[in-house]
């Protein structure tokens, strides 16, 4: 069973943030992160230590009781696969490697798509029985195209911005005046900025990506992992980020992250104002107040999680589409809209939103909307979050989906069709907390079964794993039922 945001709410599993001067176990991932079960009454369970990257056991199997003793033979056994999961090529290599591959004539040129590397002449006989391919000059400076996206097989699996979206953040950021952009997880981002040569423009690549070392020099890339904000690459790699966070004369910087969708909200909170803090000091300007221009990229469901963790964040209408994200296309041309919006500490009206998609500025709010997005005068604010018209229920005394009605028996709007039990909360996604839909329909299904290996069944069988509400015990807890009180207070 995987640990995700969508479904830490319904097995009663929170993050305990690290305390300073403890330290956790680490993982290939760096530290990893302490969780904490938590029963149907509320009350603390036993905590344990777990990867902090991957929501699948299977991609990380770490697991251990914040009070457990570990034997000698464990620690040893630990230290060796770290060792045996480090990259083959140091960062340096990386770099040394494609300054000589640069220079090769086009026909040296090839890519080794089985291992997902660049080729130097004397490695091609030894991956002669691999799929290769020509790289043109062009084609080294598309990475996130070269480079197949990670998929089901990883729990990061790769969602790329499609042109559209990529352009449009591109050139919002340049409108703004910023001249540094820290490209958290959006690698295809940090290739628009360059192949648009937009000097003075600069930008640094933070991912977990290790592939993308082979592309950029040592000040363009960091391998860095955003749910512990940890550098795999040491101090070295935290001086890369410092120098880039310090501002000379006007180069505001500017970050904008894009982390995979069943990720924790709350550890990814904490990375980033760790980076802000880190910006703040490097900044003296006295002024601590301010934090580091931020735009996060995240599905909308999350809008009451992420401003719990960030409360100096809006949400934008804007709707992020992605190339290779079969459901998630703009509008009309994809099966279904885009759940995946802006959040972002910028004033809101500062983000033109463009006429032509049809967004449209609403001067009451003070922001640019949607044009199915209404604004309510008895909400006094435009309500709508997924694009579509909502309409305003006098009863519940705020804006509701258009598919919902008023159910007197439960005192709340819901679908017509749903289960009626009386103040009991009951209904709604009994996977991510939200009162909108049913587990069945939940948008975030389909992304987390990409990011899981196999069929459900598998990873529920075997090992008895604190990760799983045992089966049949339906009731959910008190985190989980403030969840979703949360949810249906934001909708
Ligand atoms: N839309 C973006 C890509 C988003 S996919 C674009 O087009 O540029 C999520 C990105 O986050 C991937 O690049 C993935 O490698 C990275 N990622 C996943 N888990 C991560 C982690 N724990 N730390 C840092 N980066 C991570
Ligand atoms: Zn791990
Ligand atoms: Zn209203
Ligand atoms: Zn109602
Ligand atoms: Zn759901």
């Amino acid at each position: 069973m995987e640990i995700s945001e969508a479904n830490m709410d319904s097995f009663g599993i929170e993050v305990i943030l690290p305390e300073e001067g403890k330290t956790a176990p680490r993982c290939p991932h760096g530290p990893t992160l302490l969780f904490e079960k938590v029963d149907n009454g509320g009350n603390k369970g036993r905590r344990f230590y777990a990867c902090s990257a991957c929501r699948d056991r299977k991609d990380c199997g770490f697991f251990q009781w914040e009070d457990e003793k570990v034997s000698k033979a464990r620690m040893l056994a630990r230290e060796a696969e770290m060792l045996s999961k480090r990259p083959r090529f140091t960062q340096q290599e990386c770099c040394s490697r494609f300054v000589q591959f640069a220079s090769l004539p086009f026909i040296e040129k090839k890519f080794c798509e089985d291992c997902q590397i660049l080729l130097l002449p004397a490695e091609h006989s030894a991956h002669s029985a691999h799929r290769t391919t020509a790289v043109t000059a062009a084609q080294l400076r598309r990475p996130s195209i070269l480079l197949c996206p990670l998929d089901n097989k990883k729990s990061n699996a790769q969602y790329l911005f499609t042109d559209r979206s990529a352009h449009f953040l591109l050139d919002t950021l340049v409108g703004l005046g910023y001249k540094k952009v820290l490209c958290v997880g959006t690698p295809r981002l940090q290739e628009l900025i360059k192949l648009r040569n937009l000097e003075p423009m600069k930008s640094l690549l933070l991912d977990i990506d290790f592939r993308y070392a082979q592309f950029y020099s040592q000040d363009e890339f960091c391998h860095y992992n955003m749910f512990n904000h940890h550098f795999f690459g040491g101090e070295a790699s935290r001086a890369v980020l410092d120098a880039f966070l310090t501002e000379a004369d006007g180069e505001q910087v500017v970050m904008v992250a894009d982390p995979p969708f069943g990720g924790l909200v709350k550890p990814l909170a904490n990375s980033f104002s760790l980076i802000s803090q880190t910006w703040k000091k490097l900044r003296n300007s006295g002024d601590s107040n301010i934090d580091i221009p931020i735009i996060w990229i995240f599905p909308y469901f999350f809008e009451p999680r992420i401003l719990e963790c960030l409360p100096a964040l809006t949400m934008l209408d804007y709707q992020v589409d992605y190339d290779n994200h079969p459901l998630y296309k703009h509008g009309k041309t994809g099966r279904r809209q885009s759940p995946v919006r802006l959040f972002t500490n910028i004033l809101p009206k500062q983000v033109v939103l463009p006429r032509e998609e049809g967004y449209r500025f609403c001067s009451m709010c003070q922001r640019y909307v949607c044009s199915l997005n209404k604004h309510c005068t008895k909400c006094n604010l435009c309500p709508s979050k997924d694009g579509r018209e909502w309409k305003h229920c006098s009863a519940c005394g705020k804006c509701v989906k258009p598919s919902w009605s008023h159910c007197t028996s439960c005192g709340r709007c819901a679908l017509p069709d749903h289960p009626c039990r009386q103040g009991d909360g009951g209904n709604g996604c009994f996977s991510c907390g939200s009162l909108e839909h049913q587990r069945k329909a939940c948008p975030l299904r389909d992304m987390r079964r990409k990011n899981s290996l196999g069929p459900k069944a598998k990873s529920l069988g075997k090992k008895a794993s604190p990760y799983l509400a045992k089966p049949g015990a339906k009731k959910k807890s008190g985190v989980a039922n403030r969840a979703k009180k949360r949810a249906a207070n934001a909708l």
